[in-house]
């Protein structure tokens, strides 16, 4: 990989230089540790101009119609002046290559406009190494001038959640089933959704949406009382609904940020991050350590066994790792 300084990076991204951008994504995507040291470098340099962004997770099973809606959403925002960036997280993209986001084709209108800028999920790393790289591309994208972020995601595994807490508004695409609306659908997704939408709301499928909509709204008011999320049915294909639902992003960021809410909702995001990186390097640091690495597997063992509780031996580990830590330290 070709690097330019921390300056160029800079103002290239500051600039809106899209080839510039993609390379920043590309630095800070990188594992290596002397492209760590650069890339954080050109974020910090970089903070001031970030956070101005509505960002917006967007999740749903394969087929609900997702990059069908980011097409249609993000090409009537960017005709209203918006620019639009759309990344993704997908879980699966460390193991098969990647199933959302994999090829620019899905979004054909998104991905030959000009204001809009698609880039395909990190496909290395776990899912916290994803994460911790997604949320930075959001803030090049920031401070690159793009003030509509979309995060794709598939609705598997821990990815909903994960994005969740990097967004500011998290909207689940559903599309009617032929029976009980809530099957198949996990119940945390539901938790964290801002809004869902019921997609393929058009012809002969109308009807159904309209059922599956009432159907979800007497559900969401079950399980999460007080705090019902809007329920609304859209149409990527026919692009009906979504000047609406875009209406409703925009309002619920309003009232959020009238009362607090907003800025008390992205400070614990902070927070919550900086704990995520934490335990992403302590979890590096034990399982980098050759001595630790052979006291955990002796232990390992010896709790399999029932030989050792798993409570003293993981003191055992703790004491032994903040002796190592110390030793570190002092050696300087
Ligand atoms: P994804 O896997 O969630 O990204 O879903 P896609 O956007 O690829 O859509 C899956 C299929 O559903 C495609 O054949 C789309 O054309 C179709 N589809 C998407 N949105 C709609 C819609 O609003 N109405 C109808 N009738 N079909 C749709």
């Amino acid at each position: 990989m070709k690097r330019f300084s921390a300056q160029a990076y800079v103002d290239g991204v500051r600039g809106g230089d899209r080839a510039i951008l993609a390379r920043a994504i590309t630095l800070i995507e990188s594992e290596q540790p002397a492209h760590a040291e650069l890339a954080q470098e050109v974020l910090e340099a970089l903070l001031p101009d970030t956070g101005g962004a509505h960002r917006v997770g967007i999740s749903g099973v394969p087929g609900a119609g997702k990059s069908t809606f980011i097409d249609a959403l993000g090409t009537m925002l960017t005709a209203r002046g918006h620019r639009v960036a759309v990344l993704a997280v997908d879980p699966t993209s460390s193991v098969s290559g990647g199933s959302i986001l994999g090829d620019k084709t899905r979004m054909s209108s998104l991905s030959i406009d000009p204001n809009a800028f698609i880039r395909p999920s990190p496909t290395s790393g776990t899912l916290g190494g994803v994460a911790r790289k997604t949320r930075e591309t959001i803030l090049l994208c920031e401070a690159a001038g793009f003030d509509v972020v979309l995060v794709e995601t598939v609705g598997v595994g821990q990815s909903e959640t994960i994005v969740a807490g990097m967004v500011d508004f998290f909207v689940v695409l559903l599309i009617a089933g032929a029976g009980d609306e809530l099957q198949g659908i996990k119940r945390g997704i539901l938790e964290v959704a801002d809004l869902l939408a019921i997609n393929k709301a058009d012809g002969d499928n109308r009807a159904r949406a309209m059922r599956a909509q009432a159907s979800y709204q007497s559900a969401l008011r079950l399980m999460r009382g007080d705090a019902v999320p809007p329920v609304v049915t859209c149409s990527a294909l026919e692009k009906t609904g979504l000047s609406e639902l875009w209406a409703t992003v925009v309002e619920s960021r309003a009232e959020l940020q009238a009362s607090g809410a907003f800025q008390r909702k992205r400070q614990s995001q902070q927070v919550r991050w900086m704990w995520d990186m934490i335990e992403n390097g302590l979890r590096r640091a034990l399982r980098g350590d050759p001595e630790l690495s052979e006291l955990i597997a002796q232990l390992e063992a010896d709790v399999g066994d029932g030989r050792a509780t798993p409570s003293a031996a993981a003191m055992q580990v703790l004491r032994r790792f903040a002796e190592r830590a110390s030793e570190a330290l002092t050696r300087g």
